[in-house]
């Protein structure tokens, strides 16, 4: 499916030095790509380190000590030169060496390529927003530090680096936290935006006051009321959404929210029924252990198959029984795949648990029938295969 790989690309679309246009196509690729995506993974990850590292002079001892090491070298005889070379210090001198002169070269190379300023270009779509305690008309810069605000009258438009857009409404306050070619991060403080991002995964983030928002490649919404409370929607691609060690993965037509104190409730689609969605809502936040209980019986017998995005999730957030619950409720909508079996599940295998997410993902991202549920699933009515394959022979026909 891939004849072009941009694997060649790769480190100098992590450290900005590729045209533009260039930029965009290996971002999409990566989107699409999984194989480029994991070597996308390690090169970042490896950029990330260098970059935090700091420059430092070797010590003239050091030199030194190098220099007698070598100077001792007439009273080695010929045949244990060899061995010299592999006594553990000096391999160790030998590997500090080399550590320090690859990073000298990695820093310099990326001193000269890295953009001067690092700021958005922001542009007035109503009304005055103001960036710090400026107000502006027309077009702006956000600077890494600088809060962009909105009143009830105006609102603007922020371009990501090169990697996406952002839409903020009126009544909004967000700062740009950082922007360097591994990461961009906002904080939305309240309000609501809309963020579009054509990079690969994990490179847009934005911090709420209860939760983060990891961009999978995608389009979503996202708003902060004045509680700290959020509540996230997704239009297209994938976002998670973290607190500590609780992420939730969220695809489009789905949405999660967040609550101060507690993080990422469970992400839900929003189509789902009114009963469901009640029953989801008090069992993430509510505080009473019996309320929660009898939420879950309730969301349980309102699931469909595609709600197994959330039944996905709360597997991991439930003990007990009412993990065994959860699990036959998603058997009995959909087969489990070969290899994963109910023990490792109800030991939350994290292998298991991501290979059935993945067959999952089909039915959510699809929103595919399964055979075995015989229910449509935008309707939720009783499905049968017949009327289709009647109403498929006749369109043959004409
Ligand atoms: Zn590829």
């Amino acid at each position: 499916m891939f004849s072009n790989h941009v694997t060649n690309d790769l480190s100098a679309y992590c450290t900005g030095e590729l045209t533009a246009e260039r930029n965009r196509e290996v971002a999409e690729h990566i989107i699409a790509c999984a194989q480029c995506r994991s070597e996308y993974d390690e090169i970042k990850v490896g950029v990330n380190l260098a970059q935090q590292l700091p420059v430092e002079t070797a010590p003239p001892e050091m030199w030194s000590k190098i220099e007698a090491a070598l100077q001792s070298g007439p009273a080695i005889q010929p045949s244990s030169r060899r061995a010299f070379f592999w006594r553990p210090q000096f391999a160790a001198i030998a590997a500090a060496v080399v550590v320090v002169i690859l990073i000298g070269v990695w820093v310099s190379r990326n001193r000269q390529i890295q953009p001067a300023g690092p700021a958005w270009q922001v542009a007035t779509l109503n009304g005055r927003p103001t960036i710090g305690s400026t107000q502006i008309s027309g077009r702006g810069e956000l600077a890494v530090g600088q809060w962009l605000e909105t009143d009830q009258n105006s609102s603007a438009q922020i371009n990501v680096a090169s990697i996406g857009q952002v839409q903020v409404d009126p009544n909004t306050r967000v700062r740009l936290v950082a922007t360097k070619p591994t990461e961009h991060r906002l904080e939305l403080a309240r309000g609501q935006m809309s963020a579009r991002i054509w990079a690969p995964p994990r490179l847009f983030f934005v911090d709420t006051p209860s939760a983060v928002a990891a961009d999978l490649g995608c389009a979503y919404t996202l708003i902060v009321d004045n509680s700290g409370s959020s509540l996230l929607r997704v239009t297209s691609g994938w976002v998670a959404l973290e607190l500590k060690d609780r992420e939730s993965v969220v695809p489009a037509g789905a949405a999660c929210q967040t609550r101060p104190g507690i993080g990422p409730g469970t992400p839900y689609f929003e189509d789902a029924g009114a009963e469901f969605l009640t029953a989801l809502t008090e069992f993430d936040f509510d505080s009473n252990p019996a309320e929660k209980s009898r939420a879950l019986t309730r969301l349980l017998q309102t699931s469909r198959v595609k709600d197994t995005l959330t039944l996905w999730h709360l597997l991991t957030r439930v003990n007990g029984d009412e993990r065994r619950r959860v699990f036959d409720r998603m058997t009995s909508l959909v087969d489990l795949p070969a290899d994963v079996t109910r023990e490792g599940i109800l030991n939350l295998d994290s292998a298991m648990l991501n290979k059935w997410k993945e067959k999952l993902e089909f039915y959510w991202v699809s929103g595919t029938v399964d055979p075995k549920a015989k229910k449509d699933l935008k309707s939720g009515r009783p499905f049968s295969l017949w009327p289709k394959l009647k109403e498929a022979v006749r369109n043959v026909g004409k």
